[in-house]
């Protein structure tokens, strides 16, 4: 029950696991001041956080230099850095349901998805990236035939990295493997939503062996203490991931300040495509899960589902029938499928977008209000007759609301779906294989998954064209984003 869950976790969240990590200790706020951070089923406060502000992040990256110039980082052999990141996916495994209970806590995601799914991708996540400490290496390249020209492969330095509050833990992963296992030291702002479970995976990567300063985290608010890593002139690079406009402003601090290398993974509407041909009752429910998944707060979501005209009203139909029997309620208890939304800013957001579809004249098919009468629960909605130019169909709205479009050929609905300022994924659903080559190559997205969505995997890379973002996260793509390369020449 989640008495019984609670009564598991709540030793997890001590004072020591509230406070900043920097240079390997649990430390106070320079200020002292705190924030609360909350239980998005009821509203209630869980405990409260220390709050960083420029002068933690000051701290945090004197902490990340000195341990990239001088500490046992550098020196370390690739191997032995592999090894710390072995361990560290070791211990998280081992205490797998309690950090899976945490996050759910604060963050309102099922526990089974975080448990079952989210937490071992995470170790998954770092066991890949350990495997590739020891295997990143330059080349000799065959240049002027009296010179020997090499390439060295280095870390860039500090990295600062700013994550939200979605998938706590595997932006986390997403960010912090690649970072270490390239040898750089991190400086890390978690979301001011969901700041608790990477101060506990952080301690338990200092049990692992991480030498102090190499992972430093920080707590606080978007515009002092992420603005104050994004335009610090001692990081060397940014990795942010939140939604475009935030992305806008670290983009240009980082060039105001010194210009350090920016990687970005923001927002999306994603289109996912269900052709004449599709097995309608597999699309309805991949479709259903494509945009519900995660309360629907997620950043490659199937926000527009564009349906051919010959399947239209069975899929619709269906579609309703599937997002009325959808069980929302607590999310530690076994059959519920969606918990509350991150807050009471989202939720009220949500219930605005709804409105708007409605005034719009979009048909809202079920749904469309709040359940319950404490926490941030939102009935799972569904629109059809949904047009291209309204807000529903062209804002990310990072709630569970199933906007559903018609189209009747395969030329229109391409120049539909792209039809937006974003480009981070897409689906399509259709047997033929003809229609599916078509439109994977013509959908200008990161991501294009064909007869199912929302296939993660530590090897396949992921970011945005357009304005989801720039570069690429997971897999050997994301090395990239923390290696400089230095070309040594010299002569024969
Ligand atoms: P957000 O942009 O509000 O916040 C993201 C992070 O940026 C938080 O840590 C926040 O504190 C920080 N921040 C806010 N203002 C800042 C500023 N002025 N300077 C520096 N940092 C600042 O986004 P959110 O609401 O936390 O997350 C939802 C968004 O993230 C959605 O748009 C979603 O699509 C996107 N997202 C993208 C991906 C991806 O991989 N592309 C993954 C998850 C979420």
């Amino acid at each position: 029950t989640a008495a019984a869950v609670e009564e598991l976790i709540t030793p997890q969240v001590s004072i020591n696991h509230t406070q900043l990590l920097i240079n390997g200790q649990f430390v106070d706020a320079a200020s002292g001041k705190t924030f609360p951070t909350y239980d998005p089923r009821t509203g209630e406060v869980i405990a409260q956080v220390a709050e960083g502000d420029a002068e933690d992040i000051n701290r945090a990256v004197s902490a990340a230099r000195e341990a990239f110039d001088n500490g046992p980082w550098p020196k370390m052999t690739a191997y032995e850095r592999s090894r710390i990141l072995l361990r560290f996916a070791d211990l998280v495994e081992k205490h797998n349901d309690e950090i899976a209970a945490l996050e759910t806590w604060n963050n309102g995601k099922l526990y089974d998805q975080a448990a079952k799914t989210e937490l071992p991708m995470f170790v998954r996540l770092f066991r890949y990236y350990a495997g590739w400490a020891d295997k990143i290496h330059g080349m000799t390249i065959p240049a002027d035939g009296s010179y020997h020209v090499q390439t060295l492969h280095e870390p860039i330095g500090v990295a600062g990295q700013i994550i939200p509050w979605n998938f706590p833990l595997l932006m986390f992963a997403w960010k912090v493997g690649p970072a270490l296992a390239c040898g750089n030291t991190i400086v890390l702002k978690t979301s001011e939503q969901t700041p608790l479970t990477a101060l506990i995976v952080a301690k338990l990567f200092h049990e692992a062996g991480l030498p102090p300063g190499v992972l430093n985290i920080v707590s606080g608010f978007g515009p002092t203490a992420g603005a104050s890593l994004a335009s610090h002139m001692d990081v060397d690079k940014l990795a942010f991931t939140g939604s475009t406009d935030t992305g806008k402003t670290v983009l240009q601090l980082a060039a105001r300040s010194n210009l350090k290398q920016v990687t970005l993974e923001l927002g999306g509407k994603s289109p996912f495509i269900i052709c004449e041909d599709a097995d309608v009752d597999k699309a309805v429910e991949i479709a259903h899960f494509a945009l519900f998944f995660n309360q629907g707060q997620c950043c490659c979501a199937g926000s527009r589902t564009f349906v051919h005209e010959s399947i239209y009203d069975e899929f619709l139909e269906k579609a309703k029938e599937r997002a009325l029997r959808r069980v929302v309620g607590d999310p530690f208890k076994n059959g519920v499928e969606q918990g509350p939304q991150i807050d009471s800013k989202q939720f009220e957001k949500v219930l605005r977008y709804i409105k708007s579809g409605i005034d719009s004249n979009a048909t809202l098919e079920c749904g469309g209000g709040r359940l319950g009468s404490k926490g941030f629960f939102v009935q799972p909605t569904v629109f059809s007759n949904v047009q291209d130019d309204m807000l529903i169909a062209k804002d990310e709205i990072f709630g569970p609301v199933q906007s559903i479009l018609k189209f009747r050929d395969i030329d229109e609905v391409i120049r539909r779906a792209n039809a937006t300022q974003y480009g981070l994924a897409a689906g399509v659903f259709t047997k033929n294989l003809s229609t599916a080559n078509t439109l994977m190559r013509a959908l200008r997205a990161g991501t294009v998954w064909i007869n199912c969505f929302d296939v993660f995997d530590a090897a396949i890379p992921f970011g945005g064209y357009k304005m989801s973002g720039n570069g690429r996260e997971k897999g050997i793509y994301s090395l990239n984003n923390y290696l400089q390369v230095k070309a040594v020449v010299s002569p024969l």
